[in-house]
């Protein structure tokens, strides 16, 4: 016996909150099969459909003809390969920094970003409803750790004023990942700016998405490509991008410090290089099938028409997460389930990934979404409200 495991197990269990994993049998796409059946899907980050196309698929093979399977080493040692090399080169140009840098996952970008940019005497500001790694981030670096409430500027600002020390660091997700509302980035730009802060923006859900061509939400906000010089920006390349890994952009002065410093770039095996050579082919398709993005935004205005009238309500959100809020965790799995039943997979989200009381059932939307797929889960959701 493991002093305390069990008991712990059994009381997540009791709570509601004890998670179990399904194996699927099929691609990422939205119609996965488990265990024989087939179901439709809205909990994939695969908003473009891109994770099963064609030409990925081709350019992974075609990278792994070219390069191997493994990068045998990490980057720093002998493994970046001129695949890296030429993705890292075509992001800083799309996402409009001079510099990137790819990582493993957005999970290490997140860690070594935030690690080797602050220490032990300066300060961390972080919005209360950050990414878990941005907050993991944050108490490895041992810098004071500051949050402030949800997307409060007012707050924020008191918090940044009355700090005096070394370097600032305000940390927010561009797109909140379990409520699906956008920071409010030029808000946070401005202050970063003039109390000489550093931002890191983690734009997970927004690359491949928002702005234009889907060059992230900074591009939303700002139609021009020059960002502040202050901005840290961070994308993920396992969602919209449809295949693994993530990047920081920014300054160089501040890629080269994350080269020197950021140990989860430097004691890490490079990612396969075939898996850049299929990344450059899915930055080709993000770049120019902005039907994907039109359809995806058709997709969010049906949901949003079609559940109206439900007594549960859809988190005010125009990104492809639309989480409708159910409150209690029970409630929310027992939604889940009978969605299941019919052939629909939607995630239920409980604490503690969301603040107690607020358990949801998290709806995510793609372009490979058909009209009639949002049409039977709406209807679903009415007769499960009405039963
Ligand atoms: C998914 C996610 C990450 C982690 O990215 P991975 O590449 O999956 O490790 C970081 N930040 C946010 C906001 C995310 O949603």
């Amino acid at each position: 016996m493991i002093p305390g495991l069990a008991e712990q197990l059994r009381i997540r269990e009791q709570q509601g909150l004890r998670r179990v994993r399904q194996v699927i049998e099929s691609p990422q796409a939205s119609r996965i099969a488990i265990d024989g059946r087939d179901y439709l899907a809205f909990c994939s980050n695969d908003y473009l459909g891109l994770a099963n196309h064609p030409r990925l698929i081709e350019a992974a093979c075609e990278g792994a003809q070219r390069y191997g399977v493994g990068a045998g080493a990490s980057h720093l040692i002998n493994g970046h390969f001129s695949a890296h090399h030429d993705l890292e080169q075509a992001l800083a140009e799309f996402s409009g920094f001079p510099q990137a840098l790819l990582f493993s996952t957005g999970y290490m970008a997140n860690i070594g970003a935030v690690t080797a940019l602050v220490g032990r005497e300066d300060a961390i500001f972080a919005d209360k409803l950050n990414h878990a790694s941005l907050n993991d981030a944050a108490l490895l670096s041992r810098a004071q750790f500051i949050r402030y409430p949800h997307s409060d500027l007012a707050a924020l600002e008191k918090r940044l004023a009355a700090a005096d020390l070394r370097r600032k660091l305000v940390i927010s997700d561009a797109v909140f990942s379990m409520e699906g509302d956008i920071a409010p980035i030029q808000q946070l730009v401005a202050l970063c700016e003039r109390y000489r802060a550093l931002l890191l923006l983690d734009d997970a859900h927004g690359f491949g998405v928002l702005g234009q061509q889907g060059r992230g939400s900074l591009f939303m906000v700002n139609q021009i490509n020059n960002h502040s010089p202050n901005i840290v920006y961070m994308a993920t390349l396992g969602k919209a991008a449809g295949v693994f890994g993530a990047f920081v952009a920014a300054q160089d002065e501040i890629i080269e410090t994350l080269i020197q410093s950021a140990r989860s770039y430097i004691y890490t095996t490079a990612t396969p290089p075939l898996l850049s050579h299929a990344l450059l082919a899915s930055l080709k398709l993000i770049k120019q099938d902005e039907w994907r993005r039109e359809t995806l935004a058709r997709n969010i205005v049906q949901l949003k028409e079609g559940l109206q009238s439900l007594p549960w309500k859809l988190l005010p959100s125009n990104t492809p997460i639309q989480p409708l809020l159910i409150g209690d965790s029970n409630e929310a799995v027992r939604i889940s389930q009978h969605l299941r039943e019919q052939g629909l997979l939607v995630p239920a989200i409980r604490p503690p990934t969301v603040p107690q009381g607020t358990a949801r059932l998290r709806i995510s939307l793609s372009a490979a979404h058909q009209p009639q797929d949002i049409t039977r889960l709406s209807q679903a959701l009415q007769e499960l409200a009405a039963s």
